[in-house]
């Protein structure tokens, strides 16, 4: 990030990014994180749930050494774990693994056990929206791995926008691509996934509020299944 950069305020930094948003609006993703890795420098990074490794193979080439942002809940499939650990092991990247404050035990102890079913809302917000914040502080802008035709919250989401609760440019490079896309590019660069894709699951998260699909349903049906929640907080 250049010294004018990093004296931009949070008032000019939001302009750029709704003005970068509708100019990247029909980039490809690589163009879009080649802008991002160019005008934040270090001060960018990847938020990666490891359900693929997608978003880290394209940032990675935009910007060897990218720091991908992972969130250990304490709660994960060992596959999402080693997902994480392959990741760190074959790509050109900068694995940083964030944890939240307490370990599951303490949460436990504090809040009684299985807080994630009596109130999940409380359980992301103290093992994945908290951590993130603190794990975010240093960086101006975070990509993710959002896109459009995953859930009907997400329809709208831009490929820069400003994410107004984290004073941050938020860059969601493949808002734009379909599940078709991520297979072609996964297949093309042999880009690393969850198995559990390949075992009946559409979207991968903490395991006790992930399931299977059922035939017909959209890729995130399978988080918070039977709840009314859909998102964990962290995009909204
Ligand atoms: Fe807790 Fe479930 Fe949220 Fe994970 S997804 S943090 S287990 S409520």
């Amino acid at each position: 990030m250049t010294t004018a950069q990093e004296e931009r305020t949070d008032d000019e930094l939001k302009q750029l990014a709704e003005q970068a948003g509708r100019e990247l609006e029909n980039a490809s993703a690589l163009e879009i994180l080649q802008w991002a890795a160019d005008t934040f420098g270090k001060r960018f990074c990847v938020t990666s749930s490891m359900e693929d490794a997608v978003v880290a193979h394209l940032a990675s080439r935009a910007a060897k050494g990218v720091d991908i942002v992972f969130l250990d809940t304490g709660y994960h499939f060992p596959e999402t774990i080693g997902t994480r650990d392959a990741v760190e092991a074959v790509m050109d990247v900068n694995v940083i693994t964030l944890t939240p404050r307490q370990t599951v035990a303490e949460q436990d102890a504090e809040y009684g056990p299985q807080l994630h079913d009596r109130d999940p809302d409380l359980c992301c917000k103290l093992r994945k929206v908290q951590p993130l914040e603190e794990g975010l502080t240093g960086y101006r802008a975070w990509a993710t791995g959002l896109r459009r035709d995953e859930s009907p919250t997400r329809a709208n989401t831009p490929v820069v926008g400003w994410d107004d609760k984290r004073r941050k440019v938020k860059i969601s490079p493949i808002a734009r691509w379909t599940q078709d896309d991520v297979d072609a590019y996964v297949a093309e660069h042999g880009v690393l996934t969850n198995p559990l894709l390949m075992d009946g699951y559409g979207s991968v998260g903490c395991a006790p509020c992930t399931r299977r699909l059922l035939a017909g349903e959209d890729a995130r049906a399978g988080r918070w299944a039977g709840n009314a929640k859909t998102e964990c907080g962290l995009h909204g």
